[in-house]
């Protein structure tokens, strides 16, 4: 029988809830409905989560991960030199964060600039204006003659984000925890972490831990995230390595008094291709590299060119979650044209291409993508 980890309640049908071990606002598939209680589960996840999943938005949006629950949030606060503020929806498409308003005297009367984002925000600022100022206005005029426009952003948008904070770090602490438990089934050797996940207390066995390259080896156009755990029986030392979107990594210390076997344990997800992959993990660690405080001493520049490889995919992933969505809805479709189909003919299979091939040209046209291929 299987036990909340937290308050030992016996799991039952009625009170097991599913955790995500992976955050699935970042696209984490790995999850277990035996590791927490409902009521635990809502106790300790949502503020935490919420905010790596805010840190991490930025790159959740622009790979356009795929989630069980919820859609991907617009990347907020996005900012150009010129002062205008923009948020950036499915990763691609800017959209002002505030409607921009202008009155002032002519001669010939007053005169508006008002850019909005849809005919509903025009409507209900005229509206407003027809009743608190100018009862003479005719709003459906207004509306009428207003020119809707798509225009290209020719500025860079600018974003500030920084991953890592008390807060979210109680989520990444989470995680390990949840991966211990799910992998080993068993919780004595982690339990004086608990409070760390109950309380507001501040954690501090967690660090910013980039290492040089060859520690395991990525794919081309790989952007995954990463679990490594380790418990060394000889050393007595448990810990864990968690990656997010292959840019940011942390080292978690369990345990620097681990009484248990020697183990290692890995997940690896990539986010593009949205499957479990396998890797193998050489890691150079060991106990001084655990206790001491002491970073890489290239840690920025390596954080910076894992970073800018990263975003460097941007294009590929929009790309493949893009053929993801037109794929998926053409099928759909065929499926309501074509009920009860279990496995779709040839000539069947050509219709569904020929419906899907020309929005991709389209697509590759209009980006000017190349899209890389993968090993
Ligand atoms: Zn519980």
């Amino acid at each position: 029988m299987k036990t909340c980890y937290l308050c030992d309640v016996e799991l039952n049908e009625l009170n097991k809830s599913e955790e995500h071990i992976l955050l699935n606002a970042i696209g984490g598939k790995l999850k277990s409905r035996d590791l927490l209680c409902k009521e635990c589960n809502s106790k300790i996840g949502n503020k935490p989560d919420a905010e790596l999943a805010r840190e991490l938005n930025f790159l959740s949006s622009f790979f356009q991960v795929d989630r069980d629950r919820g859609e991907n949030q617009p990347l907020k606060g996005g900012s150009t030199a010129s002062g205008e503020t923009y948020d950036l929806y499915n990763g691609t498409t800017p959209v002002l964060s505030k409607i921009k308003y202008k009155e002032e005297q002519t001669n010939q009367g007053v005169k508006f600039s008002v850019t909005v984002r849809n005919e509903r925000e025009l409507r209900k600022i005229f509206t407003g204006l027809k009743k608190k100022k100018y009862p003479g206005l005719d709003v459906e005029d207004v509306v009428k003659k207003s020119v809707l426009k798509n225009e290209q952003l020719r500025e860079p948008l600018n974003y500030k984000q920084q991953v890592g904070t008390d807060i979210s770090l109680k989520s990444v602490l989470k995680s390990a925890i949840d991966f211990y438990v799910f992998i080993r089934s068993e919780k004595e050797e982690v339990k004086h972490l608990f409070k760390y996940l109950t309380s507001s207390e501040v954690f501090n066995g967690i660090k910013c831990f980039h290492v040089d390259d060859g520690f395991y080896q990525i794919g081309v156009g790989e952007v995954s995230h990463n679990i490594f755990l380790v418990g060394d029986k000889k050393s007595r030392i448990l810990y864990c390595y968690l990656e997010f979107f292959s840019s940011f990594p942390f080292l978690i210390t369990l345990s620097l008094d681990y009484g248990g076997e020697s183990f290692s344990s890995s997940y690896s997800y990539d986010v593009i291709l949205q499957r479990k992959i396998k890797k193998t993990f050489n890691f150079p660690i060991n106990r001084v590299i655990v206790e001491t405080k002491i970073l890489h001493p290239n840690i920025v520049e390596i954080a910076n060119r894992r970073l800018l490889r990263t975003m460097g995919l941007v294009d590929t992933g929009l790309f493949h979650s893009f053929i993801r969505k037109v794929v998926e809805k053409e099928r759909a479709k065929m499926l309501e044209k074509y009920p009860g189909i279990k496995n779709f003919n040839e000539e069947q299979k050509n219709e569904l291409l020929s419906k899907v091939n020309p929005r991709l040209s389209e697509y590759i046209v209009r980006n000017g993508i190349i899209v890389e291929r993968r090993k």
